[in-house]
């Protein structure tokens, strides 16, 4: 059997349009003989409603809770509407309007109590794939392939730390052999949630925020398939932002770690925990586009093939401060980092990069409004100084590790612009730098001239941009007569 995991997002389904597209790609899959399991999140905005709805009733405003559940309800109703037909619709306009009463006595009881715990956060919220993933598994039997609706629930067990649950992969394997595996068999696509699992003991629990890519990649774990597809709205990993620099290129490969890496930098692809269990098991997993299937995306394999261009990618994160902290009476003492790591913990703020010298500390920060309350406290211990507006610039590829003279060629590429920190990731992977936020596009732009000038096109997607650039020409030519 050739089995693949093929997980769409929010936007994939997030109306009838994208779901009869999305029923397109898993029928091509099948014609082609494989063996899809469909992972699907909630559509688009709707698990950002659902905890809005959840707030709202547990703040005591049980009419404005009860106003978004009824607009998520004709949104679900809506769209089956336009996906079946005959008596498969008005069952299943039944079955959601049974749905959405439950949901209703939910907030209506929070809007009683006035308190939100994170089980019941999760009970709300996971409405949102129990309904995107029946209407999937109708719509998809409307159109002839043979699905079946799975309930998540029975096959991703986690523990109880409800809102981030940590899944148990023995039971996920077990449950899936006992609610997935039959249907593979007698030829049938499943189709579940992603995002949602239980406990043991059948309590509704959520996997985090943007969950969804991490089932697809438990359930590929657990199955041995044969790939993991994460279908999106982008046509893959790119080398950077398009919208900044308009001749970034797909990659085409990539490997876990420096996709891993990439996610910690706020590359917006997939969360680097997320794609672990494929990672453990070998199993590659490729970026598609929903919106145009032709394309290849962007494929993440363990181990990346050895490429001649240094670096993979290039990401910015904007909105950091930089906080420099300079030793005066404790100079050189010890236990002096910790104690300034000490007030980053009390105020519960991550740090994101660090270095150091004899006499001071600098240390970046998401821009954080509890950045006044720090300063003060680290003023007991040294002087303060921080300054927002900064970015972070971080390079990615496998290709730098023990290459000779890369730091010379980035900083040669931006020599016209004022760097501030500098780090080289303990992974060896990534070099990173802060400037101002100003100088981002600059020196990003400066940054793929100078290393995808002579992009290796077995890793990077030359042949697309070579055609842009052929019309572009041809526009000009004509602009010229
Ligand atoms: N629907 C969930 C979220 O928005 C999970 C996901 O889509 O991955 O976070
Ligand atoms: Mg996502």
């Amino acid at each position: 059997m050739r089995l693949v995991v093929m997980k769409f997002g929010g936007t994939s389904v997030e109306d009838a349009a994208a779901i009869e597209r999305t029923a397109k790609i898993v029928a091509g899959r099948v014609a082609l003989g494989k063996s899809p399991v469909v992972v699907v999140s909630a559509m688009a905005k709707v698990t950002d409603a659902l905890l809005a709805a959840a707030g709202a009733a547990s703040r005591g405003d049980r009419i404005g809770a009860l106003a978004l559940s009824a607009r998520l309800r004709c949104r679900h109703r809506d769209t089956a509407g336009a996906l079946l037909r005959g008596d498969q619709l008005p069952k299943f306009q039944t079955w959601i309007d049974a749905e959405f009463d439950g949901l209703d006595e939910v907030l209506r009881g929070l809007a009683a109590i006035g308190e939100l715990t994170p089980r019941i956060s999760d009970l709300v919220v996971s409405h949102g794939e129990r309904l995107s993933s029946r209407l999937v598994a109708a719509a998809f039997i409307e159109r002839d392939i043979a699905a079946a609706h799975v309930d998540a629930r029975d096959c991703i067990v986690t523990d109880d730390h409800y809102g981030k649950a940590i899944p148990q992969d023995d039971f996920i394997e077990e449950r899936c052999r006992i609610h997935v595996v039959p249907h593979l068999h007698q030829g049938r696509v499943p189709v579940m949630g992603g995002f949602i699992g239980s406990t043991v003991k059948g309590i509704t629990t959520t996997l985090g925020r943007g969950g969804s890519d991490f089932t697809g990649a438990l359930i590929g774990g657990a199955l041995d398939a044969e790939a993991i597809e994460i279908w999106t709205d982008v046509n893959g990993i790119m080398t950077t932002d398009p919208r900044i620099c308009p001749d970034a290129l797909r990659v085409k490969t990539i490997s876990f770690e420096e996709a891993a890496e990439l996610a910690y930098f706020g590359a917006k692809v997939l969360h680097p925990a997320t794609i672990l269990p494929a990672v453990k098991k070998n199993i590659p997993v490729q970026v598609l586009n929903s919106r145009n299937a032709e394309n290849e995306g962007t494929r993440i394999i363990s181990l990346a093939p050895h490429s001649n261009s240094p670096f993979k990618c290039i990401a910015a994160k904007r909105k950091l401060t930089i906080i420099d902290v300079v030793a005066s009476r404790m100079l050189m003492s010890h236990g002096y980092l910790k104690a300034i790591f000490d007030v980053f913990d009390k105020h519960k703020c991550a740090v994101d990069m660090v270095s150091t010298s004899e006499v001071s500390v600098s240390l970046t920060v998401d821009s954080n409004e509890k950045l006044p309350a720090i300063a003060a406290d680290l003023s007991a211990l040294a002087d303060v100084k921080y300054e927002g507006r900064k970015a972070l610039i971080c390079m990615v590829g496998e290709n730098i590790r023990g290459q000779n003279g890369i730091a010379a060629q980035v900083f040669q590429a931006v020599r016209h612009v004022n760097v501030r920190m500098i780090s080289q990731g303990a992974s060896e992977i990534n070099m990173s730098f802060m400037i101002e936020e100003d100088d981002v596009d600059e020196a990003v732009r400066s940054l793929h001239a100078a290393f995808f000038k002579d992009p290796d096109p077995e890793i990077f997607d030359v042949e697309a941009r070579d055609a842009a650039r052929a019309i572009m020409t041809q526009l000009e030519e004509r602009v010229e007569l």
